[in-house]
């Protein structure tokens, strides 16, 4: 296999302009308003000749402008296609916790600064590189690339993956999706050794509504229906619930992949795992169903007892656990008839195989692009849109292929979020890599 000449110096001059550019188009969402941010891309890749381009639009009544986009390389049909996914929505900033304007794309000594540098603008432009090489080389496919950017994806993804699922679910017929919910970090379980994280599941949210009525009163006189009393009990109790932690095969494979690759000295085994999970915030979390409390509302002046009374409560379940069976428990915990309990949002999706081609072939050029590294299959504490995929049977890997350290990777949906022109060029390549190797046809 002859490899393809590239001047990498110019191809990632120009992802570090389509970047900047891009993160100028403000889509915090919400409101979203992702249409602006599609037909910028829709440009880019018209002028480079990729016409095979799809709208699905899921503006309605109460939403505009909320525009996904499927761009298509197609193959010669021989093997499913893989799809680049990417979201075109981000989550609001707060502009006094920011040292750079979030909006402005600028480029500073090496780093674009802004909202969705990395979540994830940043790697849409990755994944559209490499797409954008694939058409220029004439690289032949076995299998079609799909670009698909998706819209509001940071607010439940109402108007973009899940929208696609229910109103044209053809454009989830692939074999493999590479999406957000892992990458590289220089530092892993204590260790200065580069490594790479590849989601291959994640927590499922079981997003819950507490609500509660009583009856109104003077605020000088209780009489013991209060609506927030009776809440405040119940959030009580869930606080003092005491849930077991455990290790689900998806952790544990993990750790031992850790082992494996020498990054963990000691055989992992479900007892040490569960001893590192109680100094670590985040093995923690991927070892119990997690509860936050998130809002409360109630009352309406000082003096008056309020008739009714809600909260939310964030729950993220650990995989193959029975949200059903969860939210019995929850109500058997508050133990009151008078709460009641509605779902907002409630999701779990089986993990992706670990023994996949993809996941040979990202070994391999993360082996070959980053020394020392290894790839972790991991499980995400947040939830993707690779959920809406993994439910309609396709692998999908969280994998942004980015080497950060803390500092950068705390930035994510945090103040200043950045990303180096050094890890751009490192996306690219990698992604590059990766899409040419799982789609290239190898000709007789
Ligand atoms: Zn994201």
């Amino acid at each position: 296999m002859s490899e393809p000449d590239i001047n990498w110096d110019e191809v990632i001059e120009e992802a570090t302009g389509i970047l900047s550019r891009y993160l100028t188009i403000d889509t915090t969402n919400p409101p979203g308003n992702e249409e602006p941010a599609v037909r910028f891309l829709e440009e880019i890749f018209r002028k480079n000749d990729i016409d095979d381009i799809t709208f699905y639009d899921a503006s309605d009544e109460v939403s505009k402008g909320r525009l996904n986009m499927l761009v298509r390389l197609p193959g010669d049909g021989s093997a499913k296609p893989i799809v680049l996914l990417n979201h075109t929505d981000v989550v609001p900033v707060e502009r006094s916790g920011w040292d750079e304007d979030p909006f402005s794309g600028l480029v500073k000594d090496g780093i674009i600064w802004g909202r969705g540098a990395v979540d994830m603008k940043g790697m849409g432009v990755i994944e559209m590189i490499a797409m954008l090489l694939i058409k220029r080389l004439g690289i032949r496919l076995k299998r079609d690339i799909v670009f698909l950017a998706v819209a509001d994806e940071e607010a439940g993804s109402e108007y973009g993956a899940e929208f696609l699922a229910r109103e044209h679910p053809e454009v989830l017929d692939a074999e493999y999706v590479l999406n957000e919910g892992g990458w590289g970090t220089t530092q892993v379980m204590g260790v200065d050794r580069p490594s790479f994280s590849c989601a291959v599941s994640e927590k499922g949210p079981c997003w819950l509504k507490l609500s509660t009525e009583g009856r109104p009163g003077h605020g000088s006189v209780p009489h013991g229906d209060n609506a927030l009393d009776r809440l405040l009990r119940a959030l009580q109790r869930i606080q003092e619930w005491d849930r077991p932690h455990t290790v689900v095969p998806e952790l544990a494979a993990y750790f031992s992949e850790a082992h494996r690759a020498g990054y963990l000295k000691d055989e992992p085994t479900d007892a040490s795992i569960l001893e590192m999970a109680e100094s670590n915030l985040l093995y923690s979390a991927l070892t119990t169903n997690t509860i936050s409390l998130t809002t409360v509302n109630a009352g309406v002046k000082h003096n008056v007892i309020p008739a009714t009374a809600e909260a939310t409560i964030d729950c993220r379940l650990l995989p193959g656990t029975d949200a059903e069976a969860f939210i019995e428990e929850v109500r058997a915990v508050i133990d009151d008839p008078q709460v009641t309990i509605e779902r907002a949002l409630v999701s779990n999706t089986p993990p992706s195989p670990i023994d996949t081609e993809l996941m040979d072939v990202i070994k391999q050029v993360t082996r070959e692009h980053v020394e020392d590294a290894a790839v972790l299959p991991s499980v995400s504490t947040g939830f993707t849109d690779s959920r809406v995929f993994r439910n309609a049977g396709v692998t999908a890997y969280g994998f942004i292929p980015v080497l950060q350290d803390l500092s950068e990777a705390v930035t994510i949906h945090g103040h200043n979020e950045r990303i180096s022109i050094e890890n751009l060029r490192l996306g690219c390549q990698m992604m590059f890599e990766i899409a040419r190797r799982i789609a290239r046809r190898i000709s007789s």
